[in-house]
């Protein structure tokens, strides 16, 4: 049985999906844990109201080929996310249709509807040992978390642990991200929510993935696979892989590591399918925000140094004027308070700015993008510039 599988997938075509998903479940016999009657809560990654061919959202014929397997187990099956803004009916419902959630309903799936809220407690929390959890994923007997495979401007991507931050009440994600503005340590946030979430199974869509400006901005990009393992820090791991970053380039992977929860490379995991196979080496990635130490002097000078180094080398978000139409969107969601708006135009105080990129994440227009020091670029330090 393996720990991990890949199966090819080369199209969105129903049945080739299914059939992928099938052999990929096989291989892993990644639901085992299915029985008669269990309610199931799907966690999809639907960030925001955009079509599927975007590439921003798990396709519909993926959730639908996960819908029908489970159905087939006898269980019953809920889809849900709170992305940013308000977590309101008429919000998610304009997702769920933007996003093509209907083909999962077609299968016999519920799209959420219950959008209450829990506080819960976590202990073994590294960060996050109390927050506020979107109800439905806590009243389900398991939970599957089914996300999707792009870059993105904070972690450098987003696969099945970032598929997390939407257990959080959309319009209280920026209060962590300016809690916890430093990369380690919201990423230590995201691993903590993803442990206590606890999803039974992970399924990847990696049939087109999204480079460049992502999560939502970015390009679509042909990777053609379905992964599906029931550890989402080892699927991250292959994920990575799959798009030329190993787990020291990606702060979930990273903290991961660190807590023990999975290894540096696949050596020791049983795979099913050549990760090799399905490697796209030139696609377009960003650079994740890092955390620098230089140490060059002790005291107060060490301080200032730090501060300086790391001023130069964190990325920050870039607007493209001739794309940006003045909408204001992006100051109304930055949650330091770093953009205001002038002759219609966003204005970033990159004294104030924490690096979330939720700017460049919530920019209709994809105006605003990954930018770093030209120097960084040049010397090829942190991965090709998003176009
Ligand atoms: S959200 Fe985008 S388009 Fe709107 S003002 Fe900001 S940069 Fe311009
Ligand atoms: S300017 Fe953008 S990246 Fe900086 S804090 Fe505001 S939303 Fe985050």
């Amino acid at each position: 049985m393996a720990d991990l599988a890949l199966a090819p997938c080369g199209s969105y075509q129903e049945r080739e999906v299914e059939q992928a998903l099938r052999t990929a479940v096989e291989a892993a016999d990644a639901m085992d844990f299915v029985v008669p009657g269990m309610r199931i809560a799907i966690k999809a990654n639907l960030v925001a109201a955009m079509k599927p061919e975007s590439a921003g959202t798990v396709h519909p014929s993926v959730v639908r080929a996960v819908v029908k397997l489970l159905r087939e187990r006898g269980a019953s099956v809920v889809i849900g996310d709170s992305p940013g803004g308000v977590y309101t009916a008429g919000r998610l419902h304009s997702v769920y249709q933007a996003c093509g959630m209907e083909a999962a309903v077609e299968e016999g799936a519920q799209l959420n509807e219950d959008f209450s809220v829990e506080e819960v407690e976590y202990p073994g929390a590294v960060q996050a040992k109390r927050f506020p959890c979107t109800a439905y994923l806590l009243k389900a007997d398991a939970v599957i978390d089914l996300c999707k495979l792009k870059t993105h401007g904070m972690m450098g991507m987003t696969c099945a642990v970032k598929n997390f931050f939407g257990a959080i009440p959309g319009t209280i994600k920026p209060e962590f991200h300016y809690k916890y503005p430093n990369a380690d340590d919201f990423a230590d946030v995201l691993v903590d929510l993803y442990e206590f979430a606890a999803p039974r199974l992970c399924v990847c869509d990696a049939v087109i993935g999204m480079e460049g400006n992502g999560p939502t901005q970015g390009t679509p990009r042909e990777i053609g696979c379905l992964l599906v393992s029931k550890n989402g820090h080892l699927l991250d791991l292959a994920c990575a892989g799959l798009i030329g970053l190993s787990a020291g380039d990606v702060p979930t992977l990273r903290a991961a590591v660190r807590r023990g929860l999975v290894g540096q490379d696949l050596s020791g995991y049983r795979v099913f399918g050549n990760p090799a196979d399905f490697a796209v080496p030139d696609f377009r990635t960003v650079p994740a925000q890092s955390t620098v130490h230089f140490r060059l002097a002790g005291g107060m000078l060490g301080k200032i140094m730090d501060k300086a180094a790391s001023r130069i080398l964190t990325p920050f978000p870039k607007l493209v004027p001739e794309e940006c139409v003045g909408c204001g969107k992006c100051a109304g969601i930055c949650p330091a308070k770093a953009i205001v708006m002038k002759n219609k135009r966003p204005r970033i105080d990159r004294g104030k700015c924490i690096h979330c990129f939720c700017c460049q994440e919530f920019c209709p227009k994809g105006a605003l993008k990954v930018g770093r020091l030209w120097i960084l670029r040049l010397l090829g330090k942190s991965g090709p510039s998003p176009r």
